[in-house]
């Protein structure tokens, strides 16, 4: 007798429904018809059955603190940082605690079932670290959550930087972060790069950076990135986040660097929401979109994956923590609407993402866990293109989000009928 079955599901690429047992938490079976019976069972009524969306790139100190105390108005990366010091100064454990479950009631709304989050470790106080590791740890039953002890304000700006950040890995942070083009010198950036990457291989941590999160074409801590990753073993363990001064690069140096990249096995996060929104900011016309050289880095055989960065906060005044948005953004930005690119596309914020997390039990085969989103849609290709409803969400077996199914009803002429878009 298995748990629960869930039958006529549509799984990404398939034509064919099929059914899918679940025991204790896993997919025990997957097949175009079960016979087993169970105790409960649930029909997906034909929809698209996908893998949990994973968002590997977030600010969780930040979110939904839109407004406070004041709008970014430029919209610059130097102006959102400005903007986010002034906040930080007041923020209350309750305040942060309060916001982030907020974002995450949404996040598991919308099938995001993973999230790796930044957070900023140059408040001497580490109240942020405390709260998230709190909030990881309460919610763990529903979402995976990882934390990165990112140093806002620089590692070297501050006497008291690497001691803020060896502390925040001391209270059990999960990942090495770094913000290399933010140092006040180039020198300064490479040598906060040798020293975290150091720092990680020492502690057996993953490490993740915003690396030349700039318009520069001149920024180049990627190339020193991956010279760590591979001096120091990390490999695969190193993500570089951002990358968006690789748009601006001489395009000779981009074929020296590709196969640099390829060959240090770092991972990569392009963040389209917030880049598109925040890069080309200096530039008269034409402006750079400013987004880092995914289909090229795909073509070089590098794992890519998108983030959606930030939701209502000093950077960025949208969103609702929706990875379909991500993605959606992600495949005009880049250009990547072509017929064979919509399932890499779908892929960074499912799969590829979840590699750059290094989740175990991930993904729609028999042994893994059972935690899916089922959608309004028949494809991948029409949940790109209409962002539709997370039908149900569940997780290790059990549904713990549903959302109707959307229809309008149409009042004109001939038809009375239903319209759903697909
Ligand atoms: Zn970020």
């Amino acid at each position: 007798m298995l748990d629960c079955i869930i039958r006529n599901g549509l799984l990404p690429g398939a034509v064919e429904c099929v059914d899918l047992g679940i025991s204790a938490g896993k997919f025990v079976e997957i097949a175009p018809h079960i016979v087993a019976q169970a105790e409960d069972e649930f029909n997906a009524r034909g929809y698209l059955l996908t893998p949990p969306f994973v968002d590997p790139h977030f600010h969780m100190d930040s979110t939904l603190s839109l407004g406070t105390p004041r709008f970014n108005e430029s919209g610059t990366l130097l102006e959102g940082i400005q903007i986010w010091a002034e906040l930080k100064a007041d923020l209350k454990a309750e305040v942060i605690k309060k916001r982030a479950l907020r974002l995450l009631d949404w996040s598991i709304a919308r099938g995001t079932l993973a999230v790796r989050t930044h957070v900023d470790v140059t408040d001497p106080t580490l109240l942020a670290v405390d709260v998230l590791l709190e909030v990881k740890e309460e919610m763990r039953e529903w979402v995976d959550i990882q934390l990165v002890a990112f140093p806002q304000e620089g590692l070297l700006r501050s006497s008291q930087g690497k001691d803020l950040l060896v502390r925040a890995v001391e209270k059990g942070v999960d990942v090495v972060g770094g913000i290399p083009h933010f140092e006040r010198t180039t020198s300064h950036g490479t040598e906060s790069i040798t020293w975290l990457c150091e720092l990680a291989a020492q502690k057996g941590l993953q490490v993740d950076m915003h690396c030349d999160e700039s318009d520069d074409p001149l920024s180049r801590h990627i190339e020193h990135l991956a010279y760590e990753a591979r001096r120091t073993g990390l490999g695969a363990k190193v993500t570089g986040s951002h990358l968006t001064s690789m748009h601006s690069m001489d395009n000779y140096y981009v074929s020296k660097l590709l196969p640099l990249i390829a060959e240090s096995e770092i991972q990569v996060i392009c963040n389209p929401l917030i880049n598109i929104h925040l890069q080309g900011r200096q530039d008269n016309y034409p402006k750079r979109r400013g987004l880092t050289r995914v289909p090229e880095l795909l073509g070089a055989g590098v794992n890519v994956a998108l983030g959606h960065d930030c939701v209502m906060d000093p950077w960025y005044p949208m969103g609702s923590h929706d990875m379909l948005e991500v993605a959606h953004m992600g495949a005009h930005c880049l250009q990547m609407l072509g017929n064979s690119q919509l399932a890499d596309v779908f892929s960074m914020v499912t799969g590829r993402a979840a590699q750059v997390m290094q989740l175990e039990n991930y993904g729609l085969e028999v042994g893994k866990d059972a935690s899916f989103v089922l959608l309004q849609a028949k494809s991948v290709s029409d949940a790109l293109r209409l962002r539709p409803a997370r039908l149900a969400v569940f997780r290790r077996g059990l549904c713990i989000a549903e959302t109707p199914e959307v229809k309008a009803q149409l009042h004109f002429g001939r038809n009375e009928g239903q319209v759903d878009f697909l």
